[in-house]
């Protein structure tokens, strides 16, 4: 296992106790989890696939989690998409609804590995233009500020992706760490850590992912295509909604890449 974070440790059963065992790394990658916060990131990839909406969800009764599912090739697919929440009606983006459905996916699916893909923030300063599409090397959040020792580093959460250099060498993909917070602006507070935590993009989700993925033991991947620049002189809303739709399809595509990729292969060859 290449990072020690996400290695398994195996809690008695499925992809987990199998990947305990260096069992995972020696065999195609079977099933897959794409986490999509919102619904026009989600909408093209299950077109795509032709993935279609499960009937009798797995998730609890009443939850606004949707599963999406279908097989490419000898892929087992399952997007997960958070949903509206029922009191606002606009997607459930950030940190909370994504822990929630990467929590209760893996514990239904057993996935041998997790996809999260969405939009991203990039930092012009830092090699990011609007449409790249990145993959996050390590993630980290910018929001936790806890000023004690120790209780810092936990804060600040940081952790590597699965490391995938053959995927970033067949697609030519750009590389950057990525920090997560709960907020589209950015604060003062929040541009200091993102600084510290050295991210070339900035979204709300990843670190929340990468955190339940290495608690559960299941590699996880970000694959993050930027639709603001956060140091740019456009407002962060107004530039986001004005690129969605052209970075979605950006994002799609390289959604399909890396699928394609992965189809056949190992975690190892991965
Ligand atoms: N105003 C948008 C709100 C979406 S929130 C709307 O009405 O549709 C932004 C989503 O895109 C989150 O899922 C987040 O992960 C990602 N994102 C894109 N740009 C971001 C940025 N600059 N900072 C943080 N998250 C960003």
């Amino acid at each position: 296992m290449r990072n020690p974070q996400m290695a398994p440790h195996g809690d008695g059963s499925g992809a987990a106790e199998e990947a305990a065992a260096g069992g995972a790394e020696k065999r195609p990658v079977s099933t897959i989890v794409i986490l999509i916060a919102m619904q026009t990131e989600a909408l093209p990839v299950v077109n795509r696939f032709q993935l279609v909406e499960d009937q009798d969800s797995l998730f609890p009764k009443g939850v606004p989690w949707v599963r999406y599912h279908g097989t490419y090739k000898d892929l087992n697919i399952n997007l997960i998409w958070p949903g509206k929440d029922p009191s606002s009606g606009v997607d459930s983006v950030g940190t909370i609804s994504a822990s929630l459905v990467t929590y209760a996916s893996i514990q239904a699916l057993k996935p041998d590995l997790i996809i999260n893909a969405g939009t991203a923030g990039g930092f012009k300063a830092k090699g990011a233009s609007i449409s790249d599409v990145f993959l996050a090397s390590e993630v980290a959040f910018h929001d936790r500020r806890i000023p004690i020792p120790v209780f810092d580093l936990y804060g600040v959460g940081l952790r590597p992706a699965f490391s995938t250099p053959n995927l970033v060498k067949e697609l030519n993909l750009k590389v950057g760490k990525l920090s997560t917070g709960d907020s589209l602006d950015m604060s003062q507070q929040d541009e200091a850590t993102i600084f510290a935590n050295d991210a070339t993009i900035k979204d709300m989700e990843g670190a929340a992912i990468a955190y339940v993925a290495d608690i559960l033991k299941v590699p996880a991947i970000f694959v993050k295509a930027v639709t603001d620049i956060v140091d740019g002189d456009k407002p962060t809303a107004e530039e986001f909604l004005q690129n969605l739709a052209t970075v979605t399809a950006a994002l799609d595509q390289t959604v399909c890449q890396v699928v394609e990729f992965i189809n056949g292969k190992c975690l190892s060859d991965l």
